[in-house]
């Protein structure tokens, strides 16, 4: 479909008046298209399937969006009246899969108070739009099962391969609003998942992580959502991976710290300073390193200090050079 800069074609206008009230004449409407997502793996190690696009078209379509978040007093909204999915043409995702996006046809009413967001619109300013839906599955893309059940963390590359979450069967499509800076390519997507309607509406923000430790801490029988659930198990597996890098380090602080013990502390058994150190933070380990640092330097000059001085008490000059 062919359409000038702001003008809706008159098939597009049959669309349009579906929403409104009285008919609506192609001077009265202002209409633009909007890129609202696509299938490129995302900074969440998240990429929408092709079907995920094709639903979230159908699930788009009268949607409201927020149109002008600076001046949100004049409550601008426009509608999405149409949706398609595009494959564009010699473009590949980053792992060489087909690359397609969602392209909507949205429409904003010409009245006083919008002059400026068409403006805005006209001069190309508003080009990044973030959306808001819900889905019912996150594939792992290593083992094909719900990403929340099984041990693969995304991200991650597991035998060369990236592990990502491909976002299946969108179950709603409730916003989708211009973002305010539009440098970072599709910038600030906001999903959440879950299985549907009117309790995803409420939490479009996404499960709220305080909350549910509010729950867990409560000291009384709680129940928890899927969504909570997959929350929590993310969560759970995050820090689970932490634990184990903390774990590494804390090994190696202590190594470090018995090692300058036997410098700075040769009367100090071993047995003792295990003791000391097992009841020390991260934190605290690394103050004691560094003081034994500043001991054992007094003790043990560095290597070229003591180079050059056995150099400078040398009878002769060969060991400077040698330097
Ligand atoms: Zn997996």
């Amino acid at each position: 479909m062919k359409v000038n800069a702001g003008r809706a074609a008159p098939e597009e206008l049959d669309l349009i008046n579906k929403y409104t009230r009285t008919p609506l004449e192609e001077k009265d409407v202002y209409a633009f298209s909007v890129v609202l997502c696509d299938n490129e793996i995302d900074r969440d190690y998240e990429r929408f399937s092709g079907s995920s696009l094709e639903r979230l078209g159908e699930l788009y379509v009268g949607v409201t969006g927020i149109a002008d978040h600076e001046a949100k007093s004049s409550n601008q909204r426009a509608r999405i009246f149409s949706c398609r999915v595009e494959t564009v043409k010699d473009k590949l995702c980053s792992d060489g899969k087909t690359y397609k996006r969602l392209f909507a046809r949205a429409y904003i009413p010409v009245t006083e108070s919008s002059g400026e967001f068409i403006a805005q619109l006209d001069s190309g300013i508003k080009k990044e739009v973030s959306v808001g839906c819900a889905v019912r599955h996150r594939i792992c893309s290593i083992c094909g099962k719900d990403i929340s059940l099984c041990d693969h963390i995304k991200g991650k590359k597991y035998g060369g391969r990236l592990c990502y979450a491909t976002l299946e069967e969108p179950t709603d499509a409730y916003e989708w609003s211009f973002v305010a800076v539009p440098a970072q390519k599709m910038a600030g997507v906001v999903k959440s998942y879950g299985h549907s309607g009117a309790q995803e509406k409420e939490k479009k923000k996404g499960v709220s992580a305080t909350d549910i430790e509010k729950k867990l801490f409560a000291g009384e029988e709680q129940s928890f959502s899927a969504e909570e659930m997959k929350e929590l198990v993310s969560r759970f597996k995050t820090l689970e991976k932490k634990a184990v890098e903390g774990e590494f380090y804390r090994d190696k602080l202590i190594r470090e710290a018995k090692s300058l013990s036997a410098v700075v502390l040769p009367e100090l058994s071993e047995d003792t300073l295990s003791r000391i150190t097992e009841e020390l933070s991260v934190r605290q380990l690394d103050e004691l390193i560094k003081a034994f640092d500043v001991r054992a330097e007094d003790i043990l000059p560095v290597r070229p200090q003591l180079f050059r001085d056995n150099a400078l008490t040398g009878n002769n000059n060969d060991g400077y050079r040698n330097i």
